[in-house]
């Protein structure tokens, strides 16, 4: 199933020596079942290798994994210098990154991780405030200076409501 996304050889070949490898196809198949198009997928399957081969530049295992990394793993994609295949542009670090949640959560299905998932209540003010940042400087090229005056507002704002207002 993997072959029909890396049809040129070298590439398939660097994807499947990540530590993911073994599981891509079967990540490929569960994709393709939630409906996703062929360009869609191929993104999030190199993500998902990407970030298994990132890991384990950082000695970590597969069974190790978690949606803790994927801020770390964010950072990785703006500077990094990895191999062809698994490099991405800007416009496709969003398909990165969904494919390496998907392959966590794939993982977890397959109980190759056991370590439960983070309770999404537990999002903190100061993990909110950077992702707003990167958003941000991503979307509307916003200056750093700009950001720490939107800072001060915005934390004070979050730990009177907390992290969830809506909850
Ligand atoms: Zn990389």
């Amino acid at each position: 199933m993997i072959g029909s996304y890396f049809k040129w050889g070298s590439y398939l070949k660097r994807v499947l020596s990540t530590p993911a490898g073994p599981h891509l196809s079967s990540l490929a198949e569960d994709l393709h079942k939630q409906g996703f198009s062929y360009w869609v997928l191929r993104g999030r399957l190199q993500g998902a290798a990407h970030f298994s081969d990132w890991n384990q530049q950082q000695q970590r295992s597969i069974e190790c994994l978690h949606e803790d990394m994927l801020g770390g793993f964010e950072i990785h994609l703006l500077t990094c210098r990895c191999s062809t295949p698994l490099q991405v542009c800007k416009r496709h670090r969003d398909r990165a990154l969904a494919g390496a949640r998907a392959l966590i959560q794939h993982l977890r299905h397959r109980g190759i991780i056991t370590c439960p998932p983070p309770l999404m209540t537990e999002a903190d003010p100061g993990a909110l405030f950077s992702g707003f940042c990167a958003w941000m400087q991503c979307q509307r090229g916003t200056q750093e200076n700009t950001l720490r005056a939107y800072g001060r507002v915005i934390k004070d704002a979050l730990s009177g409501l907390g992290a969830d207002p809506s909850g």
